[in-house]
């Protein structure tokens, strides 16, 4: 099958006869098209020699992709520290005490992301644990997104380092197929950026999602809408985007675990077991899935909150929290590249009833300042000496980040505080979170300061 093998697929047997049956191919190294050459089993470039080829008989039809970057963090700081290239590298241990993400040699020893970091020093004691850095990741992220906002417009970032594109109908402006585009693509963002990126092609998000995750580190894997059923069929029903822990289980209990015992049902029955989800499986297990590329952002809002082992009625600790929550969702935002225009706060009684209060602001933001500065005022409002068992808080009506926090000209001090938190944001990415934490504190962040 020239299937859905990473491609550079394999051809039984050699010489002359195999070389013509290989037909041509798109090489990943010199970006050209040129006849294929057999050695053994595997094709090559016969330009350059290079194994690195995309043979696929829908090559040149095919124009959704999926593109993400391989183990980003990790791969930015080894681009800052050649020191690290050949060492087990861990980015994570910040405050949640987990793996955020671990290079490749890392995950040799079984480290994986979200993993407790106690747990991945003992599978990898002499790997180099380096505090996650999310202000420097946002600005590559950001690059990134832009470099693929030149190849088209229907770009749907879906994470600070993976996004949806659609390239139908860019093949006379870039004079290349969108298999070649990408190829490019990949090739300059290594080349000029310093990370490593894989490509999923496809004829929808579904299949191009997976098949990005393929042939990681940089791969470029391609699902032809012909092999999707019969390729589909070998796979685990986890592999299916939305189908989560819960869900599965259940699909276990019901004896379905492969994505081919879904092609097998009816619709009808899926639907009537599982209701809108039964439906959609059942379009998903045969490779169908019709949603577009959206560069309309999905994401409706970003929250954090918190549940209190004893109830609190003490507004000071309410609003220490807050801030905490407040900060986390800035972060979030900031590293999404996005901004919030509505804030909500919410709260539960001791007898489990949730109070929101919301408010919108001139503009969105993305500042920890502005959005703790709402929540304490709603809390203000909302709170009057109540004991609650839950704080949290929200910011949604999200648009894209550069949108966020234009200079104030009625109130000059919020804009004195909003640039603030940008240059903690820019020290941070120098020289560390803890260094600016410690230091700011003391030297005057106008936040700490109203605080004490
Ligand atoms: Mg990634």
């Amino acid at each position: 099958m020239s299937g859905a093998v990473p491609v550079g697929g394999r051809i039984a047997g050699g010489g002359a006869e195999a070389d013509r049956r290989a037909g041509t191919v798109l090489c990943r190294d010199c970006l050209t098209r040129a006849p294929a050459a057999m050695r053994g089993t595997s094709l090559r470039c016969r330009a350059c020699g290079s194994p690195r080829v995309l043979s696929h008989p829908e090559l040149d039809s095919l124009s959704i992709a999926h593109i993400d970057c391989d183990a980003f963090y990790a791969s930015v700081e080894k681009r800052d520290n050649p020191e690290l290239t050949d060492r087990p590298l861990i980015i994570g241990g910040g405050t949640r005490g987990v793996v955020s993400t671990c290079c490749y040699i890392a995950r040799i020893s079984g480290v994986r992301s979200a993993m407790p970091m106690f747990k991945a020093r003992e599978l990898c004691p002499d790997a180099v644990v380096i505090k996650p850095d999310m202000a420097k990741y946002v600005r590559v992220g950001r690059d990134i997104r832009e470099r693929m906002r030149a190849l088209t417009p229907l770009v749907e970032p879906l994470s600070i380092d993976e996004a949806f594109l659609d390239l139908t109908g860019t093949e006379r402006l870039h004079h290349a197929t969108p298999a070649e585009s990408l190829a490019r693509f990949a090739r300059s963002i290594e080349e000029e950026v310093g990370v490593t990126v894989s490509v999923g092609l496809a004829p929808n998000k579904f299949l191009a999602k997976i098949a990005s995750d393929l042939d990681k580190p940089r791969g470029f894997s391609v699902i032809g809408a012909a092999e999707a059923v019969s390729f589909l069929a070998e796979q685990k029903i986890g592999l299916i985007w939305g189908v989560g822990k819960v869900f599965q289980q259940k699909l276990a209990a019901d004896g379905l675990t492969t994505i081919g015992q879904l092609q097998k049902m009816e619709a009808v029955d899926l639907a009537r077991r599982y209701g809108a989800m039964g439906l959609r499986l059942a379009s998903l297990a045969h490779g169908r899935d019709d949603r577009p590329v959206s560069a309309h952002r999905e994401t409706k809002s970003v929250s954090s909150e918190t549940t209190f082992d004893t109830d609190i009625s003490d507004v000071a600790r309410l609003r220490a929290i807050l801030r905490r929550l407040a900060e986390e969702v800035s972060t979030r935002l900031k590293a999404a590249d996005l901004a919030g225009r509505t804030v909500t706060l919410k709260l539960k009684t001791p007898d489990f009833r949730i109070i929101t209060r919301s408010r919108s602001l001139a503009d969105p933001t993305q500042l920890a300042d502005r959005i703790f500065r709402t929540g304490e005022d709603l809390l203000k409002a909302a709170a009057e000496g109540k004991r609650f068992r839950l704080i949290g808080i929200g910011v949604s009506e999200l648009t894209d980040g550069t949108r966020a926090d234009p200079d104030d000209l009625v109130d000059p001090v919020a804009g004195q505080r909003a640039r603030a938190e940008r240059a903690v944001d820019a020290l941070r990415s120098k020289f560390g979170k803890q260094a600016v934490e410690l230091g700011l504190t003391k030297a005057g962040d106008p936040r700490r300061q109203r605080d004490r």
